[in-house]
């Protein structure tokens, strides 16, 4: 019953945002989008690798850690598959950075990968246990990890690019609105910490997001009764699918890069 008033305060908040960064020339996707047919393409990261790798970014000597987590790597790969048949029946284009759970891709493949196909944002599907795990992790000027390099020596690479994490916090904010009205409860931008977790450097940004060029958005789902390698039911999966989905094409709807929702015709 008090969903339409709730929807009106995400919308006015979406257009708030939206008018907060008009304008993004140097965003990807920006060469080439105006006037074009060419709908905007964003990446779908379905969580976790699908096998343990752990290997140096050869671009900024982050370690790469990443590894399968039991039935989350499957209920990412199906939540990014709805998705993605949601976002291109809106007249947008997807790529899925894992086509299986098996694919063994590390976060450099899978950032070069959503910079080669021009994608004005990724989009990064986790779950995890607690009904208080929901949140949404943009990219932040400053955000690092730190560890032992491949040298040995202590090591650490902060992110610096300005443009693309005021984008990528505008994506968030909108996702995180979506997501709340989705996920019938309070959906936050928040802030992580890697710090004590044993194999990973320590910081506050997930790797694929600090080295990304592309704007991104980490989600996490949080499960009261699962979550991470324990899975989500089928409730829980509807409504993840639901509050991406509206953030996103709300996202993309309000983005400085994209024509609105629905122009740009219906793709099969
Ligand atoms: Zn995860």
């Amino acid at each position: 019953m008090s969903f339409p008033r709730i929807t009106v305060v995400v919308v006015t908040a979406l257009m708030a945002v939206g008018a907060a960064t008009a304008e993004g020339a140097d965003l990807p996707g920006s060469s080439g989008s105006s006037g074009s047919a060419v709908p905007c393409t964003i990446a779908l990261d379905a969580g976790h690798n699908g096998v343990v790798t752990n290997t140096y970014d050869p671009v900024t000597g982050v370690l790469m850690a990443d590894y399968p987590n039991g039935k989350e790597d499957a209920d990412a790969l199906d939540i990014a598959r709805a998705v993605r048949d949601r976002v291109e029946a809106a007249g947008f284009r997807v790529v899925l950075l894992k086509d299986t759970t098996e694919d063994n891709v590390t976060y450099r493949d899978r950032v070069d990968r959503a910079a080669a196909e021009d994608a004005v944002v990724g989009v990064s599907i986790h779950t995890t246990p607690g009904a208080d795990g929901s949140a949404v992790y943009p990219q932040r000027v400053g955000g690092y990890r730190t560890g032992e390099g491949t040298d040995g020596q202590k090591t650490t690479v902060t992110s610096d690019d300005s443009v693309t994490a005021v984008e990528s916090q505008r994506f968030s904010t909108v996702m995180a609105g979506a997501r709340s009205v989705a996920e019938l409860r309070g959906v936050p931008v928040g802030d992580l910490s890697f710090d004590g977790r044993p194999g990973l450097w320590g910081g506050n940004l997930p790797v694929i997001s600090l080295i990304a060029d592309t704007p991104w958005v980490y989600n996490e789902f949080g499960s009261a009764t699962g979550g991470g390698a324990h899975g989500i039911s089928a409730a829980e999966e509807s409504r993840y699918v639901d509050g991406l989905s509206a953030g996103i094409l709300a996202g993309l709807a309000t983005s400085p890069q994209c024509s609105v929702a629905g122009s740009a015709g219906s793709v099969g």
